[in-house]
This record gives C-alpha cells, structure tokens and sequence, in this order.
C-alpha cells in the first residue's frame, strides 16, 4: 500500500483523490486548512444575490464516496522530503510515498495604502457575506447609498463580476423603492487593456460587450490608495464606499517558507519538470505550479488528471506519460446570456456560448463531486438568496 498526501483540498487537491479512488493500492490523506472546499467560479455569483450553498460545500460530504480518503482538517507548514514527511501547524507529522502540494493562491495588496481595511474581495464565503451586508446595508440608508461601485483587476474575476453588478445594485435599489438613483460601475485595470490572459480579439468583444452594459471601463491605470470613501487612482480620485479588489493574487506563503525545496519563477510560481515533478515524489499542482494556463480551475483540474495518471504508471512501473501539455479553453461569462469562448486562435462570443458555460460549471463539478452529487449542485447554481429582510418581502 502506498500513501499519497495532498497539501490542499482544492480543484486539484479533490479531483486528484478523485481519480484515485478506484486505485485499491493507494490510501490518500488530503490536508485542507478548512473544512469546505470553495467552487471560486460560482463565488461572483453568489456576491450578486445567487446562492451562496453553491460556492461552498463541505469537503467530507465531496469525499464520502472515496474509500481509502482521509480528510484532515490543518494548516500545511513545512515539508521534509529526506524524511519524507509533511508538517502542520498544529504538530502533526504525517509520512508520505508521495506528496502532491495545491495550495493555491492567496490575496495580495501590493501594499497599498488602506486597500486591506477598506476595500471588499470575493474570494470566500465570508469576503461574500461582508459584501453583500455592505451594498444592502448602505443602499437601506438611502442618503448614503453610492453612486459608484469600483471593481479594481480586469482579470476574468473582474470583468464577471463588472458584468453582474449592476444588475444586481439596480434590483436591491428597486426593492429599497429607492427611485432616480444613480449606478455606476467602475472596472480599474493597471495594464493597457482588460483580459490580459486572453487573445486581444476576445479581450475587445468583453470590452465591447461591458460597454454595452454601460460599465466604465479605465485601462492603464493604478490605484494609489484608498480610504473609506475615496479611491485614489492614476486616472483621479473616485468617490466611493464600494471598491472589490479582485487584481492582486499571489503565490502561496508555503513554497517562500519551504524555499531550499522549490525553484520559483518571476511570478512566484513553482517550477515543475514534464510530469509536474519538483523531485522524484513530489508533485506540484494547480495554482502553485508554473505551467501554461495556471490560474484556472480547469487548468487544475488537468494537473490532478495527469498527476493520477502517473503516479499509477510510476506505481506500476509502467510507461509514464510523456509530458504535462496544457489544454487553453477558457470560458467568460459576461452579464445574463452572454460569454466568450477563446481556445487557442480561435474566439466566439454570444448567447449560444452562455450556455456553454453553464454546461461546463455542470462539468467542473463532477471534477470534484462525481456526476450524482454535482447535479444536485448544478441545477441550484441559478437559484437566488437574499439576507435582508427588505429584499425578501418585495421577491
Ligand atoms: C473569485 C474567483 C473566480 C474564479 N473563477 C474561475 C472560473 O470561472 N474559471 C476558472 O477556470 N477558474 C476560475 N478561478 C480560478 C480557480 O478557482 C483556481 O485556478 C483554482 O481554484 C485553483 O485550484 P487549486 O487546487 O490550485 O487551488 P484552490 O482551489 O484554491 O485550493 C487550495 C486549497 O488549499 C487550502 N490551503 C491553502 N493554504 C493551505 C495550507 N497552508 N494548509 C492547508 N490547506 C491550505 C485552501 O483552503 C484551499 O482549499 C477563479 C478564482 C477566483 C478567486
């Protein structure tokens, strides 16, 4: 029996303990910081009023049908590979055969000043609760309700979220029975045009259709600092109690303190041979690893497929997979009943692509729940949730 600890019960922390459940000569440990595993890309729906039961399922629940799967619930300090070990923060040392670390990513401030304390994130359940208490509770004040909203990062996080949010202010404005209320929404970029991770071509048809959606957009320009109701920008100062940062991500802390082991590229990212290797039995995947198109769940999810293949191969001494070769598709949805669709050169946009996305949310979760379980999660995905008791009495 061989032992297969995963530092992270991520996308690709769970699809790898996934696709390897069948595999009767693997026991596998996934430590997670947390007992809930977060589906991000239904994170900015659930900050503009959808169902938030969607974006956070409990890790055990997903696991239940993997036998030979422990879940243990603690940070990840420190790895050990001459003792093939793998420490927490609480004192545990759990051994391994293999490890594969997919911590993930975390959020950065670059240091700016009053960003931490004042703006809004989207990256957990609670940074979503916080937010949607602020715009609720700043709109029922009417006299303070804002007339501007800033988005800061035009990744694909802030050009979705830009796409939804106003819809969203508009109908809690209505159910406040707030009338002649001002919207705007702000989407603040530092680089020259939105989408950086995408083709000019698919970056121009968001760009346009944000437009269309009457988001302004401001591309090259940085923000300098923020206080509780200003923002304070290269292109002028915004007046505003709402500012969502979704621009800094960086490396997990893990691989800085544990750095004798790891090879980092500019960006922070871990640098992997072709099976996604550090060394011999430790894999890097995910988020953390320096690949084509990391940064997406997708891209994740990849790595867990590849990583479970050969670690059986190896397991077996069999052929190995030759190398890692990344896949591109990316999917954008942007507002109701629009989304682009980029793979490689090739770029479409539309209605017909929402439906797409849908179908390939239907997909990511199976990579983590197993079709039975992510259908049951799926058909919810649309369905809406409101805290404030205002809200409620009007749906
Ligand atoms: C708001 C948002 C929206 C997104 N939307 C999309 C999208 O639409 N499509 C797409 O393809 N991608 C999207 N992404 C990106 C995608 O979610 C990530 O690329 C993906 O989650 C990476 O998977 P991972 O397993 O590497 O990391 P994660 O899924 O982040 O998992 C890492 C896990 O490790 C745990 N952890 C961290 N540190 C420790 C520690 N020290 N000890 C123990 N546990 C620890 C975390 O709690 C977490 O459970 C989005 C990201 C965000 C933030």
């Amino acid at each position: 029996m061989k032992h297969v600890v995963i530092a992270g019960g991520g996308f690709a922390g769970v699809s790898l303990a996934r696709q390897l459940k069948s595999q009767k000569d693997i026991t596998v440990t996934i430590i997670n910081k947390s007992s809930d595993f977060r589906y991000y890309p239904a994170l900015y729906r659930a900050a503009t009023g959808l169902k938030l039961g969607t974006a956070r399922l409990p890790l055990e629940w997903m696991l239940i049908d993997t036998p030979r799967t422990k879940l243990v619930i603690d940070t990840v300090a420190k790895i050990d590979p001459a003792h093939k070990t793998i420490n927490t923060l609480s004192g545990q040392k759990i051994s391994y055969d293999y490890a594969v670390i997919a911590l993930g990513s975390v959020t950065t401030y670059f240091n700016i000043q009053g960003l931490p304390e004042n703006s809004y994130g989207i990256k957990s359940p609670d940074e979503i609760i916080k937010l949607r208490t602020h715009l609720h509770d700043k709109i029922s004040q009417k006299s303070d309700a804002d007339e501007n909203y800033v988005i800061v990062g035009a990744g694909p996080t802030g050009a979705e979220l830009a796409g939804g949010l106003g819809v969203y202010v508009k109908l809690i404005t209505k159910k406040h029975k707030i009338k002649k209320h001002r919207v705007k929404i702000w989407l603040v970029e530092a680089g020259p045009r939105i989408l950086p991770q995408l083709s000019e071509e698919a970056a121009r048809a968001v760009h346009k259709r944000l437009n269309k959606l009457g988001v302004n957009i401001l591309v090259s320009t940085t923000v300098s600092k923020e206080t509780v109701h200003t923002l304070s920008t290269s292109s002028g100062i915004i007046k505003t109690n709402t500012v969502i940062w979704t621009a800094g991500t960086a490396n997990n802390p893990f691989f800085e303190q544990n750095s004798q082991y790891f090879n980092l590229n500019p960006k922070g990212r871990v640098i992997v041979n072709k099976h996604l290797q550090v060394q011999d039995n430790i894999y890097v995947i995910g988020d953390n690893a320096a690949t084509p198109n990391s940064g997406l769940a997708i891209t994740a999810v990849r790595h867990a497929k590849f990583v479970a293949d050969d670690l059986v191969a190896h397991l077996k001494k069999k052929k190995r997979p030759k190398k890692y070769e990344s896949s591109g598709v990316q999917v954008i949805p942007v507002g109701k009943g629009w989304a682009v669709l980029q793979f490689k050169n090739f770029v479409i946009s539309g209605r017909l692509i929402s439906l797409v996305r849908i179908a390939a949310d239907y997909i990511g979760y199976s990579d983590v729940l197993g079709k039975l379980k992510a259908f049951t999660v799926w058909s919810n995905t649309e369905k809406s949730e409101e805290d404030c008791d205002t809200c409620n009495k009007s749906s």
